[in-house]
């Protein structure tokens, strides 16, 4: 029996695998009593085991053929070949035409030792990764209002006791159902609140006087809170002593909401104004509140300044750092927290450095044992690195580490297109995915049971994943594949195989940083020690930050005056496109659709329409409609629901190809966090077949 944590989303509910003495599979999965799950799973953790034992697994190096078809080659031969192309690349167009693109998913060690590959292996300063597209607009207002980000500043469990929780833009209902027994004390109460322009699994816990569901027009999410702050300052419900005490920029932000009355906040918003007032009261007369924002409201171009129109709030109401109350981001990914810590992002260092701050790179560089002048400078963000592919002086090969962009990135068209005109396109994966179709060179790696290694949840805490099974013959760690790369290239540095080792390397990188690991060790984690970071050496780590002081050098968190923008509105006929995710599927569906009792619930995409749109369209339930923009068109079914705006249409984005929901959605970017416009995109629906 090993004890370790789901392969999937960032709640990183805790599991016993018990495997057959002496045999490989199959692998039983039962739920572990945890501080987030308390012992519960969802059926994508339940069956998670399933992917272990899969047919199609890749169990040896594959190369493309110029018939399109791959065939198996030896290690050797492929890694010569990469290392190779690398050494050739860089003679010809320099280190920036190779480019890394990471995961949210890679274990903490994958994503430090990632970030070090790119930087000092291949010398690029190309490296990013797809938590930008989930985390990177929370991320950018935390820093910047508590001049720190860590998702949940304080454990979940302290919700269990909260009077009111404010959920804006996440179905947790669906995408983390064990979850949902921390809100059961807000519900209670009437307490818990839920944005969604859906009447998502989780807007629906509201019911039965549960507390308030609030439908906004996709995009206005910002405008809303504008609103609500309106109401907090205008009837001075706001904390004066906690504002004087331990903020900045009040005036600044009491300006900004003052033309925001109720009224004006409907107009835009479509929310009765009766109903942005109770919010307001309803947070202000709370004991204990949150506020938790997700990807519905972070994943536009507005993304940031909506985050922190978010946090304004809370700190307005003397939540951030109060016992009981708080604010926090609810990150999506099983590693989103730690693959932003540890140095995969374009802008940092391991430790949430700044990779422009001389002193992090001279300390970084030391422990890498390397000079400070090699480490290249701030590379492009995922959407601007993708867009590099294949252009005149841009990148000419891409390795792929954990990642699936041609189904989750926006705009998917002209990502397949990028990756198209790639002198050569390297994926690591365990499955062909769809972005390992596309490529020259697929290296078979190993899933989660298959490894140690370690995951930092949507808490800050730092967990252990374990080897429950062997490996199948063939497949490497991505560790191995990176050192034999190392190795191939003269790189300077130690490449070690081990993870423990690899993690007291990260932990020395992040000594003195943001995110201090430097405390930690595998060993460890092994007593089952509570490891919320920062946790420095000497110390006993972080539960709950901002107790105090804030991350900034004066202690206090910012204020920051934000606007409304006028979002993309459908004109006519034309619907506003918001996507999401549902209980049977994870991310790019890469595994989930491969269990068939997951994929059986949801085998296709269907888009969800509101009966009185349906109508209009001479459709109805089982209908076939085709949506379509500029950027695209796909085809699903119809299925009715009562419960979305009459002016919005839903479609889940985990499945691919003719049914990415991303042939629709926009590559335009945040200017803060470079977050793409997921989450609004104006598109027309037309029948193709009554229902
Ligand atoms: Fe796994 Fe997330 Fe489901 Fe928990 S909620 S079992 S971590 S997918």
């Amino acid at each position: 029996m090993t004890d370790t944590h789901c392969p999937y989303c960032a709640l990183q509910c805790a599991m016993t695998l018990t495997a057959t003495p002496g045999e490989r599979l199959p692998v039983e999965v039962a739920g572990r009593d945890f501080p987030t799950n308390r012992g519960g799973l969802c059926k994508k953790g339940w069956t998670s085991a399933e992917l272990l034992g899969r047919a199609d697994r890749i169990t040896s190096p594959l190369v493309k053929q110029a018939d399109g078809t791959f065939v198996e080659a030896g290690w050797a031969e492929v890694l010569d070949r990469i290392a190779a192309a690398v050494t050739r690349l860089k003679a010809e167009s320099g280190p920036d035409a190779i480019g890394v693109f990471g995961g949210g998913g890679l274990t903490n060690e994958k994503a430090y030792q990632l970030g070090k590959f790119a930087r000092i292996a291949l010398g690029t300063r190309l490296i990013d990764y797809n938590g930008r597209f989930c985390m990177s607009s929370a991320a950018a207002a935390a820093n910047r209002a508590f001049g720190l980000d860590r998702g949940l500043p304080f454990p979940l469990s302290d919700l269990d006791t909260a009077d009111a929780v404010l959920v804006l833009g996440s179905n947790i209902g669906d995408t983390m159902p064990p979850f949902v027994q921390h809100l059961q004390g807000a519900r209670g109460r009437g307490g818990l609140i839920v944005v969604d322009p859906r009447r998502s699994t989780t807007a629906r816990l509201t019911e039965d006087g549960a507390g308030m569901h609030v439908q906004p027009v996709p995009g206005t999410d910002l405008a809303l809170l504008l609103g609500i702050a309106h109401v907090v300052v205008a009837e001075e419900l706001y904390d004066r002593d906690y504002l004087d005490e331990r903020t900045v920029g009040f005036e600044a932000v009491r300006r900004s909401v003052s033309s925001w009355w109720p009224a004006r906040a409907e107009s835009v918003t479509g929310v009765p104004a009766e109903t942005i007032r109770a919010v307001a009261h309803r947070l202000a007369g709370s004991s204990s509140a949150y506020i938790l924002t997700g990807r519905g409201v972070e994943q536009h171009v507005d993304g940031t300044d909506t985050a922190t129109a978010a946090i304004n709030l809370a700190l307005l109401l003397g939540l951030v750092g109060r016992p009981g109350s708080g604010y926090g981001t609810l990150t999506g990914q099983g590693n989103g927290q730690g693959g932003r810590e540890h140095g995969q992002k374009s802008d940092q260092l391991p430790g949430y450095r700044k990779i422009i701050d001389p002193a992090a790179r001279a300390h970084v560089a030391r422990v890498w044992g390397v000079d400070p002048a090699i480490i290249p400078g701030p590379g492009l963000p995922a959407v601007q690195l993708l867009e590099r592919c294949g252009a005149a002086d841009g990148v000419r090969m891409l390795l792929v580490h954990g990642a699936n962009v041609v189904v989750s990135a926006p705009d998917v068209s002209q990502v397949r297109a990028a990756l198209g005109r790639l002198d050569l396109l390297v994926v690591s994966d365990f499955f062909l995915s769809e972005t390992a179709q596309l490529a020259d060179i697929v290296l078979p790696v190993l899933q989660w049971a298959e490894e140690d290694g370690t995951m930092t949840n949507l808490e800050g805490r730092v967990i252990r994943r374990r080897r429950a099974v062997d490996p199948p013959p063939g497949a490497r760690s991505e560790l191995w594949i990176m050192r034999e790369l190392a190795e191939r290239l003269g790189a300077p540095g130690t490449w070690s195989l081990d993870p423990s080792e690899v993690f007291d390397e990260l932990a020395r990188a992040s000594a003195g940083g943001i995110a201090d690991y430097s405390g930690l060790s595998h060993a460890l984690l092994d007593t089952g020690v509570e490891a919320h970071w920062p946790y420095p050496a000497g110390s006993t780590g972080t539960p709950r930050l901002f107790r105090e002081r804030f991350g900034h050098d004066d202690g206090r968190a910012r204020l920051v005056a934000v606007r409304a923008r006028q979002p993309e509105t459908p004109r006519g006929a034309e619907l506003s496109l918001i996507t999401g995710r549902l209980l049977a599927h994870y991310q790019s569906g890469t595994q989930t659709r491969r269990v068939a009792e997951l994929n059986d619930l949801h085998p296709r995409i269907v888009a969800q329409l509101h009966p009185l749109t349906a109508r209009d369209r001479g459709v109805a339930e089982g209908s076939r409609i085709r949506l379509s923009n500029s950027r695209g068109a796909l085809e699903a079914d119809v299925e009715l629901t009562d419960g979305i705006r009459p002016d919005t249409v839903f479609l889940p984005f985990h499945y691919s190809g003719a049914e990415s929901a991303n042939l629709l959605t926009s590559a335009a970017t945040d200017p803060h966090s470079s977050m793409p416009e997921f989450k609004n995109a104006v598109v027309t629906v037309e029948a193709i077949r009554a229902g």
